[in-house]
This record gives C-alpha cells, structure tokens and sequence, in this order.
C-alpha cells in the first residue's frame, strides 16, 4: 500500500504537474489572455476561450508592499504585476524577498514556485503559487 498525499490548486489555473504552470484563457477571436473565468473577452466581447498554458518565466512589470492583510495572512508582503514571456501578465506574490524596495528589482527576472498554503484534516494540501526572483 502507498500513501500519497493529495495535493489540490488554491486556484483552478494552477496545474500541478510534474512541473507545476499556469494555463490562461485565451479569447480565440483576440488572443487576450485571462486567468480568471469569463464569459466575455474584456478586450473584443467574444465568448470562446480556449485552455493556453502559459511560462513560467517572466519579469516584474510593477510592485506593491502591502502593510495590511486579511486576518492571519503575514504581512508585510511583495504583490508583483508579472509580464509574462510570451504573454500573459498576472498578479501575484513575491516568495523569499525581503518586503522592503530594496529587495525587489522592477524588470527583474522571476520564476514560478509553488508552495503548501495550508493542509486540512485529511492531509490534503492547498497548493499555492508565487514569483521568486532569479539572481
Ligand atoms: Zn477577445
């Protein structure tokens, strides 16, 4: 008998696979790119998406240090605008940075990383994921 433990997405566009990704929506009429669910494209108000799995590389576009979070989330903590290579931008948070401007490189080259968010009583685990900047 193996023991496996389950791990499930915090998010329904993160994909854990053996090398965890995120896979947009893409308005087949546009090509706009979404990761949360639509019925309508922002851009040009068509109503086909298809599954576009995007990279897992990119640079910081912008960033914000929030002071202040919801009950039982650490803060301070780095949110980043994430351009993604070949398209693609998303907001998310920094992993392993100091929360402070010195530590944070606008247009700097980050990196997908998952993390265990939390773990319920059957051992489940809510995978999450973050940017961590590459040296
Ligand atoms: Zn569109």
């Amino acid at each position: 008998m193996t023991v496996t433990t389950a791990k499930i997405p915090m998010v329904g566009y993160l994909v854990l696979d053996d090398e965890p990704h995120l896979v947009a929506q893409r308005c087949v009429a546009c090509g706009a790119l979404f990761f949360d669910r639509r019925n309508g494209c922002a851009r040009c108000s068509a109503t086909e998406f298809e599954s576009h799995p995007v990279a897992n590389t990119g640079y910081i576009r912008s960033y914000t240090i929030v002071h202040r979070a919801a009950p039982k989330v650490p803060a301070p903590y780095v949110s980043a605008v994430v351009e993604l290579d070949g398209g693609g931008v998303i907001k998310a948070n920094l992993v392993d940075v100091r929360p402070d401007p010195d530590a944070v490189n606008i247009g700097g080259r980050v990196r997908l990383t998952t993390f265990v968010a939390g773990v319920d009583d059957d051992g489940t685990e809510a995978v999450a994921f973050g940017y961590i900047q590459e040296q």
